[in-house]
C-alpha cells in the first residue's frame, strides 16, 4: 500500500504536494480522496491526486491529519479529466479540481448531517390566497418563508433560510405559531419531489427518429462508442430521441448525462425528463441552494439517480458508469467557461466519453463548424432529421432589403413597411410575435445606413473595429491599421457612423407603432433575475402579451404555439463583429430565430431586415441549407488557417495601467516568440477589441495551429519564466470562442 500520496491544496499553487499517509490511513486514502492536510502554521482541505512509495522529500514530509468522508468525493475518471483539462487548457490543477466538484460538495464534504426540514402547516396554505387568512399579521419576512414553502413544498431548514436571507428566529416564530413544523430527518431532500407529474410513454418514432435512435444505440452498445452528431432541424423530435437513448442506457444497467445551455434549462425542460425517468433523475442547477445541489449531488454520487441533467458543470456529474453523455444545442458558446479552467463543456463530454468508453450525442439544427468538420473527417458519427415532426412545415422566411427601405423613406428607418404591416395582421388575427434584435456581444463597426457598407479589413475578411478612445479603425486579428473616414467610402454618404441601436430605443418606437399592443422587453437589463424571465415567458405563454422583443435570451427553445411571426430586426449586428465566426453565428442565430415560428398548428412566417441581403449567411438561413453554408464558410476559414483547420489561442493581458499592460504584453511576446514552432501562425499583441473593460486595459496575442501543445507548451514555458509587472495579469484561453 501506498506510503505517500500526492496532494492539491485548495489555494491556486498548482503543485502538488507530499504527504505521508500515517498508518491507519493506509486503507481508506485512494486518488479522489477528501483530506485535511497541515500546511505552514494552518490546516488547508485538499484533494489525493496520486499516490506513491517514493519522494524528494521523504524524511522531512509531514501527515495526512485526517480524510473527509467515505468515498473518494472524486472518481477516478474524473479526476483523470481534471488532468486532462489542467493539462489542455493551460490551467493549475486546483482550478480543474475545483471545476469537477461544485462547492456545495467541496465545503460540506461527504457527511449527512441530520437535516431539519420544514413544512407548511395546512391551514397555512389556505390563508395564503386570502387577506383575512391566518397568516395576517406575519413580518414581511415571515410571510417570505410562507410563501416559499408554499411554492416550494417541505425545505431542509439550511436551504430555506439561504432561499429566503434569513435567520432561524423567523422560522421558529412561525413554528411557535404553529404555522410550520420543523422535524429531523436524514432523507436528502429532492428539490422537485411532490410536484406530481404525469409520466410519459414513448413517442412511436417518425423514421428518421428510428434511425437516429438506431445508430446512437448501436454506439451504446459497441465496445468503442465514440461520438454521434445528431444534426435535426427545430422541431424534429431530438429530446425525444435523447430520451428513448437513454432508456436504451439505463435497460442496460448505465446511466447517463444531459447536458443544456443554462438559458434553456428551465422547469419544462427538466420535467420532460422527469415525467419519463422519474426520481432517478437529479438536476444539477445553479438556481438551488448549496445545500441542495450538495443533496443531488450525493444522489447521484450514492447511485440513487442515474440520470444527471444540468448545465456546463453537470458534465462532472459522478454517474458511476455512464452509457450515453448528451450534449443539447452543443454550437451553444455558453459551454465554454468563461473563467480559469476555460473549458468548453462539448469537447470535455468527448473527452469523457473517451475515458470512460460511453457514447456522446451532441444535438444541434446548427452544428457547429468544428463538430461538422469532425463529421467530414470520419471522427464523429452523423445522425440527421431533416424534417418536422407531424410534417409541421418550416417556417417561409423572407428577407427584406434594408438599403432599399431606406432609400424609399428618404432616411433608415428600425422597422421595414413589410415588418409593420406583418406585426399589424398578428394583432388583428390574436396571434403573437416575437421581435428579435441581433445584438450580439460587442458591435462597434462602422457601417454607413445608407447603402450599409462596413469597414473590413482586406488582409483577414473581419470587419474592422471601431476604436472611440483613439478614433481609428483597427484589424483585431493581424493588427492593421486606419483612418476613419469622414463620409462612407462607397456612396459619400455623411451619415457614417458605428453601427449599435438599443432594445430600448426600438420598445419606444414600438410603442408608437402599436399603441394598443401589449409589449414586453427580454434583455440583460430587463431580466436581472431568473423570476422576472419565467413571469414574462409565462405571461407571452398565457397570451397576456402580444409582442414579445427581446435578445438572443428568446432566440433559444422557446415554443409559443401562438406565435405566427418572428421579426428580426438588424440581421446585420450579429455579422460585423470582429470574429471569424461572425458569419457561422449569424446563421445559427437565424436559424435558431426562425425555429420559433409555427410551432403550432398555424403556419409561422419570419421577417429579416437586412442591409446585406446577399450575404451567404443570411441566403443560407433564409434556403435552409446548412451544408452549402458549412462548404462556403470552412473554404475561407481553411484559406486563412482559422480553426476547425487549426486551433486558436488567445492570450490577453489586462491592467489598469495601459503602459504597464502595453509592456508586459510586448515582454511576454519576445520571450515566446522564439519559442515557437514554425508551424504556429502569430502576431504581436494589440489592444483588444474591448479595449477596456471593467476599468483594466487589454491587450492580446493570438496563436493559431493545428495541434494544441505546440502552442501551449511554449506559453507554459514562457509564462513560468516572465515577470509580469504588478497589476498585470494574463489569461490564457484555449480554443476561444470569443477574440474580444
Ligand atoms: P427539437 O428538440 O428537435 O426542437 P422536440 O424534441 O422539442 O424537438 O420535439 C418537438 C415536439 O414534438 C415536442 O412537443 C415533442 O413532444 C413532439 N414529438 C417528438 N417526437 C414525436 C413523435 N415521434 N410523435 C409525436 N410527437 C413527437
Ligand atoms: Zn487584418
Amino acid at each position: 500500500m501506498a506510503s505517500i500520496a500526492k496532494v492539491v491544496v485548495e489555494i491556486a499553487l498548482d503543485r502538488e504536494f507530499d504527504y505521508r499517509i500515517p498508518a491507519h490511513l493506509r486503507s481508506v486514502i485512494q486518488v479522489g480522496t477528501q483530506v485535511v492536510v497541515p500546511f505552514k502554521s494552518r490546516e488547508l482541505r485538499g484533494f489525493v491526486v496520486g499516490l506513491a512509495n517514493q519522494s524528494a522529500f521523504q524524511d522531512k514530509l509531514k501527515a495526512i491529519a485526517g480524510v473527509v468522508g467515505e468515498k473518494p468525493l472524486i472518481p477516478d475518471p474524473i479526476m483523470k479529466l481534471a488532468y486532462w483539462i489542467a493539462d489542455y487548457y493551460c490551467a493549475p490543477i486546483e482550478h480543474a479540481v475545483r471545476t469537477v466538484l461544485p462547492s456545495a460538495v467541496r465545503k460540506r464534504g461527504a457527511q449527512h448531517k441530520k437535516q431539519l426540514v420544514v413544512s407548511l402547516h395546512a391551514d397555512a396554505s389556505l390563508g395564503l390566497g386570502h387577506a383575512e387568512g391566518d397568516t395576517s399579521g406575519l413580518t414581511e419576512k415571515q410571510l417570505l418563508l410562507v410563501e416559499t414553502l408554499h411554492a416550494h413544498g417541505p425545505m431542509t431548514l439550511s436551504g430555506l433560510k439561504e432561499r429566503c436571507g434569513c435567520s432561524d428566529s423567523p422560522v421558529r416564530t412561525l413554528e411557535k405559531h404553529g404555522l410550520v413544523t420543523i422535524e429531523e430527518s436524514t432523507i436528502q431532500r429532492d428539490p422537485h419531489a411532490g410536484m406530481a407529474l404525469l409520466s410519459t410513454k414513448p413517442f412511436a418514432l417518425m423514421a428518421e427518429q428510428q434511425t437516429a435512435l438506431a445508430a446512437i444505440c448501436a454506439a451504446i452498445d459497441s465496445a468503442m462508442p465514440g461520438t454521434v452528431l445528431l444534426h435535426g432541424v427545430t422541431g424534429s423530435g431530438k429530446t425525444e430521441v435523447y430520451l428513448q437513448a437513454i432508456r436504451h442506457a439505463l435497460d442496460k444497467g448505465q446511466g447517463a448525462i444531459v447536458l443544456v445551455p443554462e438559458i434553456s434549462l428551465t422547469p419544462q425542460t427538466v420535467d420532460r425528463f422527469r415525467a419519463r425517468f422519474g426520481d432517478c433523475v437529479a438536476v444539477l442547477h445553479s438556481s438551488l441552494s448549496e445545500g441542495e445541489r450538495h443533496d443531488e449531488w450525493h444522489r447521484i454520487r450514492n447511485g440513487e439517480a442515474k440520470i444527471a441533467i444540468g448545465a456546463r458543470s453537470a458534465l462532472f456529474a459522478p454517474i458511476e458508469n455512464p452509457g450515453l453523455i448528451v450534449v443539447d444545442e452543443e454550437h451553444e458558446p455558453t459551454y465554454k467557461q468563461d473563467e480559469s479552467p476555460r473549458y468548453n463543456a462539448r469537447d470535455v463530454a468527448v473527452m469523457r466519453g473517451h475515458l470512460e468508453r460511453c457514447c456522446v450525442v451532441l444535438g444541434s439544427a446548427t452544428p457547429s463548424l468544428e463538430s461538422f468538420s469532425n463529421v467530414k473527417a470520419g471522427r464523429y458519427r452523423l445522425a440527421e432529421m431533416m424534417l418536422r415532426v407531424d410534417d409541421r412545415s418550416m417556417p417561409l422566411m423572407r428577407i427584406v432589403d434594408m438599403r432599399i427601405e431606406a432609400e424609399k423613406e428618404g432616411r433608415p428607418h428600425i422597422f421595414s413597411r413589410e415588418l409593420v404591416q406583418g406585426i399589424y395582421d398578428r394583432l388583428d388575427n390574436r396571434e403573437q410575435v416575437i421581435l428579435f434584435l441581433n445584438r450580439r456581444g460587442f458591435s462597434s463597426s462602422l457601417q454607413c445606413e445608407k447603402c450599409g457598407f462596413v469597414a473590413e479589413c482586406a488582409a483577414c475578411s473581419v470587419s474592422m473595429t471601431y476604436h472611440k478612445r483613439q478614433h481609428k479603425l483597427l484589424c483585431h486579428i493581424c493588427g492593421a491599421e486606419e483612418h476613419v473616414p469622414s463620409c462612407c467610402p462607397e456612396c459619400r454618404d455623411p451619415e457614417f457612423r458605428y453601427a449599435g441601436m438599443g432594445t430600448e430605443r426600438i420598445e419606444e418606437v414600438l410603442e408608437k407603432l402599436c399603441p394598443k399592443a401589449r409589449i414586453a422587453r427580454m434583455d440583460s437589463d430587463t431580466m436581472r433575475t431568473k423570476d422576472a424571465y419565467r413571469r414574462v415567458l409565462g405571461d407571452f405563454r398565457t397570451g397576456k402579451i402580444d409582442i414579445l422583443l427581446g435578445t438572443q435570451m428568446i432566440a433559444k427553445g422557446l415554443d409559443f404555439p401562438n406565435v405566427t411571426l418572428v421579426g428580426v430586426l438588424y440581421a446585420d449586428m450579429s455579422l460585423h463583429v470582429p470574429d471569424f465566426r461572425a458569419g457561422e453565428r449569424t446563421f445559427q442565430l437565424l436559424t435558431q430565430v426562425a425555429g420559433r415560428a409555427g410551432r403550432g398548428d398555424k403556419a409561422g412566417e419570419v421577417i429579416v431586415q437586412t442591409y446585406t441581403p446577399h450575404h451567404p449567411a443570411i441566403q443560407a438561413a433564409r434556403s435552409l441549407d446548412y451544408e452549402g453554408f458549412c462548404a462556403q464558410d470552412l473554404e475561407f476559414r481553411s484559406e486563412l488557417s482559422y480553426p476547425p483547420f487549426s486551433h486558436l489561442v488567445l492570450l490577453t493581458f489586462k491592467g489598469k495601467n495601459e503602459a504597464d499592460v502595453m509592456a508586459a504584453a510586448e515582454g511576454y511576446f519576445d520571450r515566446l516568440e522564439p519559442l515557437l514552432p514554425e508551424s504556429v501562425l502569430h502576431s504581436p499583441p494589440v489592444p483588444a477589441p474591448l479595449a477596456r473593460a471593467k476599468g483594466l486595459y487589454r491587450y492580446q496575442i493570438v496563436l493559431r495551429c493545428e495541434h494544441t501543445v505546440k502552442m501551449t507548451k511554449p506559453i507554459r514555458h514562457a509564462l513560468a519564466s516572465a515577470k509580469m509587472p504588478n497589476g498585470v495579469t494574463c489569461t490564457v484561453d484555449v480554443d476561444a470562442l470569443s477574440l474580444l
